[in-house]
């Protein structure tokens, strides 16, 4: 009975043995699973992430150019020191040839390298190339340097608006800078160096290298000596007018093209006042392009176009002047109110005569000015950015495929 009983709980305890062991085993399995196959390429990254310190490699920005060839925002490369506090030998030695050379306080860039909490810090930014150099050539080991790329603007105070400018991490804000961003950006690279837990990079490690893809070159149809003349012109007008703003736009009569176009008051590019946002957004404004405008008399070139075209009238075709036309029982005022007298249309264009004006249109009556206006374009979108937007489909086809969005 004894016997019995010994044998029989000692198959349970084997079959218990088993189920246990299998039941471990399966969850084994399982786990395994669900780590390798389906958290399994979350974890390989987390985990690259953890054995890899990188540092960017920010990608040139690329160069906007005026028609003749002529630079107006450029790309220069400054560089970003790090220190890697755990890899660093010699702390107030490396702390004291960083200060020296970086022009900062020997206190503050000791307590930043003796920093072991974080993998890396950031000791300087935009450091110029020279300056790079010598810390370069002093082989300090646990200090970094990463490439920058910084913005100049050739002209300043010019193109402002047109142009544009760019935020502190390369993206374009305003102007062209914006517009075109993608194409000018390019695509950062970076370097990968494999590193312990503790962040210090393994000796004989492999280290990656992906270089940075420079962004596009621009061409605008812009002249900048012709920019400088108006903006010259307009800053003239604005201070002898007492006027709070002036706009001007110099356009190729024959294409659209956009020769030159500012708006004034605006400000420095390679200073742009960041703190004063309402400034900034008031002066960033290309209003020529943006705002609505009242023609005024250059409307009376396209009046008195239509009406020679029309054959309603010739250049010596006479008009009379008493300084007013009562027009649907509207008195409307000539600009000299005593009037021109009797004039040739010739010398009434002259004298931007509005009553010789008034009586072009009537001519014309309302369903033919009308016909004309539209013919000339007035109520659709302009020719210069029909242009822009042309050569645009060229350039997208040419280098970028057809992946870009036009307005
Ligand atoms: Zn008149």
């Amino acid at each position: 009975m004894q016997k019995a009983f010994t044998l029989f709980s000692l198959k349970k305890r084997i079959i218990a043995i088993i189920l246990v062991i299998s039941f471990i085993f399966c969850s084994l399995v399982v786990r395994l699973f669900v780590l390798q196959v389906v958290n399994g390429k979350k974890l390989q990254f987390k985990a690259t992430d953890q054995w890899t310190r990188d540092l960017s490699i920010v990608a040139p920005r690329g160069t906007i150019y005026d028609r003749t060839g002529s630079p107006l925002a450029e790309s220069y490369t400054t560089y970003n020191v790090y220190v890697r506090a755990r890899e660093v030998k010699e702390m107030s030695q490396t702390a004291m040839n960083l200060s020296q050379l970086l022009g900062l306080s020997f206190e503050s860039t000791y307590n930043k390298i003796r920093e072991t909490k974080a993998s890396e810090v950031l000791i300087k930014m935009q450091v110029e190339g020279e300056i790079a150099e010598k810390i370069y050539n002093l082989k300090m080991p646990g200090v970094y340097l990463a490439e920058n790329s910084n913005r100049y603007y050739n002209y300043g105070n010019l193109l402002t608006q047109v142009l544009g400018f760019i935020s502190v991490d390369n993206e374009g804000q305003t102007g062209i800078e914006a517009y075109y961003n993608d194409l000018l950006k390019g695509e950062d690279g970076c370097s990968y160096v494999q590193s312990d837990l503790q962040g210090k990079e393994i000796g004989g490690s492999l280290r990656y290298y992906i270089p940075a893809n420079p962004g596009k070159d621009i061409t605008l149809s812009i002249e900048s000596k012709m920019q400088l003349i108006l903006e010259q012109t307009l800053e003239k007008i604005m201070i002898e007018q007492k006027a709070k703003a002036v706009n001007g736009i110099l356009l190729n009569a024959h294409t659209g093209e956009v020769l030159s176009m500012s708006s004034k008051p605006s400000f420095d590019l390679n200073e742009v006042p960041r703190d004063d946002l309402t400034t900034l957004f008031e002066q960033s404004k290309v209003k020529v392009a943006t705002d609505v405008y009242e023609p005024g008399s250059t409307f009376k070139i396209l009046t008195v176009a239509a009406a020679l075209e029309a054959g309603v009238t010739s250049l010596e075709d006479r008009f009379y002047c008493p300084g007013y036309r009562v027009i649907d029982g509207i008195r409307i005022k000539c600009w000299r109110t005593i009037g021109h007298g009797s004039q040739t249309l010739t010398e009434a264009f002259a004298n931007s005569c509005n009553c010789c004006f008034m009586d072009l249109a009537l001519r014309l009556g309302v369903d033919r000015f009308y016909s004309y206006m539209e013919k000339f374009g007035l109520g659709h979108k302009t020719a210069g950015y029909l242009w822009i937007r042309n050569r645009l489909k060229m350039l997208t086809l040419q280098e970028w495929g057809s992946g870009m969005q036009l307005p």
